[in-house]
């Protein structure tokens, strides 16, 4: 069987340059994550605070960037913003309004991605995309958080072909965004694409995929 570090290779060889690879660290060891990181590595990504401060404290601040990936409840922002470099999975105002309100009192600007919610799902988290300009105009007055793009999972299907139309969905409202003009935020960052879905999330310009799977093997 292929090595973690096999993997990372493998990946980095066949992967545009201009994709960046965001390895999904849920459920894995911190031996797991630093081989990853030794092989390569640099963005790391946790669904979960405590996971990821557990990590952080164990491999180093320094060792990689950390991004958050899951759902952030409020009563964990404070730990969250001393913890990530960035944070992806922003879906409303109230949820920016707290990680600005955490970042000014430590004097900070956090990088964040709009997570959209592509499918307009509903319970599902996420923006929906016909929502998506009126949230991103509020979140740019916000000093303290800074827009840098989209974020999108896509609904559950049994074949990845079938995420291809929420992946271009959220490619246009990108497009459409950046044609706004909207001050003082970026769109330069669209995360979409895990395991199974990142080459057809790739082949509809993804910029960053999150890999789990693909780079540590099957989760237990
Ligand atoms: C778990 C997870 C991934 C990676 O999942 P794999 O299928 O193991 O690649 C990517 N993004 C998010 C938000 C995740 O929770």
């Amino acid at each position: 069987m292929a090595s973690i570090t096999d993997r990372v290779r493998q990946l980095r060889a066949v992967l545009p340059s201009h994709v960046e690879l965001v390895a999904a660290a849920k459920t894995r060891t911190c031996e797991q994550v630093r081989e990853a990181i030794d092989a390569g590595i640099r963005i790391i990504g946790h669904n979960y605070v405590q996971e990821a401060q557990l990590m952080i404290e164990s491999l180093g601040r320094n060792a990689a960037t950390w991004t958050m990936i899951g759902h952030l409840q409020r009563n964990k922002v404070s730990v969250a913003v001393s913890l990530f470099d960035s944070i992806q999975s922003v879906d409303s105002l109230r949820l920016a309004e707290a990680i600005d309100r955490e970042c000014q009192s430590i004097g900070r600007v956090m990088p964040i991605l709009i997570e959209v919610n592509a499918a307009s799902e509903p319970h599902k988290s996420g923006v929906i995309p016909a929502e998506a300009v009126d949230l991103i105009r509020k979140v740019a007055r916000l000093e303290f958080v800074s827009v840098q793009g989209l974020m999108t999972l896509g609904p559950q299907v049994s074949n990845p072909e079938q995420l291809r139309p929420y992946f271009r969905e959220t490619k246009k409202l990108f497009d459409r965004i950046s044609r706004e003009q909207i001050p003082d935020i970026s769109m330069s960052v669209l995360s979409m694409g895990m395991s199974d879905s990142y080459w057809v999330a790739i082949e509809e310009d993804a910029t960053m995929i999150r890999l789990g799977t693909t780079i540590f093997g099957p989760r237990s």
